[in-house]
Formats: C-alpha cells, sequence, structure tokens
C-alpha cells in the first residue's frame, strides 16, 4: 500500500481525498494524524501556483509523497471573481450568506445567459522538487438568482447547474463528488499515481 500525505487542514476535503484515492490502493495521511502544522501563504496568482505551493510545503516538512490541491469560484461577469481569493472573498471572517449576498447584488442587472461560472480545481502531486505533476477539474455552471439548498459548503446554494435544474446545494454528497471540480481532479490523480506506481515512479 501507498502512503501519501493530502496537505489539508479542511476535514471535509480530507474525507473527499480519502473515499476517492483509497479504492485505488493509496493509505492517505493528513497534517493533523502526523502533527505536522505548516503555514502556507496563498498569494499565487492561479490555482495551480498554489496547488504547488502547498504540495511542495508539506513535502519539504514531511519527506512524503504529497498532494494537494487549490479551487475556487469564477464568475465571468466579475472578470473571474473571487478566483484564487474565493475563501477571502470580502475578508475571511465575511460569512457565505453575505459574500453570496454581495455577489448576487452586483449581478442583479446581468441576464441569464451572461451569468456563466464555474469551479475549477487544480491538485499538485509531489514526489521531491524534480519530480511533479498535475491535475485539473472544471465543473460549468450559472450564477443562480437566489440562493437555494442546505447541501455542500461555500458558494454552493448560489451555483447553478442548468443540466440538472438544481444547485449544487442540492445534491447528496456522493452526487456532488461524482461531477464536481475537486472530484475530477481527484479521480485524475488517482489514475496518474496509479500510472505512477506501475512505472515504478513512485
Ligand atoms: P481552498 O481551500 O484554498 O481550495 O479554497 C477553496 C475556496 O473556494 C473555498 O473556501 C470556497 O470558497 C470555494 N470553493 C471551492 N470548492 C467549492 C465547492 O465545491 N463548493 C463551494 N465553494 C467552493
Amino acid at each position: 500500500m501507498k502512503r501519501l500525505l493530502a496537505a489539508t487542514q479542511n476535514p471535509g476535503k480530507l474525507s473527499e481525498i480519502v473515499s476517492i484515492l483509497s479504492p485505488y490502493g493509496f493509505d492517505v495521511t493528513s497534517p493533523l494524524e502526523l502533527g505536522l502544522r505548516v503555514e502556507v501563504v496563498e498569494d499565487g496568482r492561479s490555482f495551480r501556483e498554489n496547488a504547488l505551493k502547498k504540495a511542495l510545503a508539506y513535502h519539504r516538512a514531511s519527506g512524503m509523497l504529497t498532494l494537494a490541491d487549490d479551487s475556487g469560484l469564477v464568475i465571468d461577469a466579475l472578470d473571474g471573481a473571487p478566483g484564487v481569493l474565493s475563501s477571502r472573498f470580502l475578508g475571511e471572517k465575511t460569512s457565505y450568506a453575505e459574500k453570496m449576498k454581495e455577489i448576487l447584488e452586483t449581478l442583479e442587472s446581468v441576464p441569464d445567459e451572461e451569468r456563466t461560472a464555474r469551479f475549477i480545481c487544480e491538485v499538485a502531486i509531489v514526489k521531491d522538487e524534480d519530480n511533479i505533476w498535475f491535475a485539473h477539474g472544471v465543473l460549468e455552471g450559472t450564477v443562480a438568482r437566489s440562493p437555494s439548498g442546505k447541501g455542500g459548503f461555500g458558494y454552493d446554494p448560489i451555483f447553478y447547474l442548468p443540466d440538472t435544474g438544481k444547485t449544487l446545494a442540492e445534491l447528496t454528497p456522493k452526487e456532488k463528488n461524482s461531477i464536481s471540480h475537486r472530484g475530477q481532479a481527484l479521480r485524475e490523480a488517482a489514475r496518474i499515481l496509479v500510472r505512477l506506481i506501475e512505472t515504478g515512479e513512485i
């Protein structure tokens, strides 16, 4: 069984990573389990840059094969905001109810066809300084007219999926994982890791 460090302090993300990678035979551990505390300033200009920063910092602290992700919401009518600043939009202490209210008010006069948005997730896998791989996931949708649903987290209640007629917060966790940006990126990461084991690279 291959041991891998998931570089996240977020228990929700950790359980998603464990549930996707365990079936492939990975023994996923966490900074909490290892007693590791690493401060990473997420000041990169892209999701990929931030994912790499986190994975490298935790790899350097642990010496282990490490996986990290970075994600966020990109709204076209806001020129890509909140983007890499998704969790810090209007300040880290501002509730998601307030963040979503502000977005909906700003977009009030924007017609349905211009409310396109996407969740993006980048995953970085670091074996060492010279052996780094990336995986990527995108979920396309639109910004709803009002929040709806109690599931998920963050911006899920205003992220509308035209194909299902629901917001992400109205999906079950299983339904969300099967289509989400993070689910896609983690499944691609799992395929990369399996290939690397087969080729003896990790
Ligand atoms: P990260 O933890 O640095 O990747 O920040 C991700 C931020 O993007 C979260 O705090 C949310 O604001 C937003 N975000 C990412 N993925 C999702 C999702 O699946 N649903 C809702 N919001 C998300």
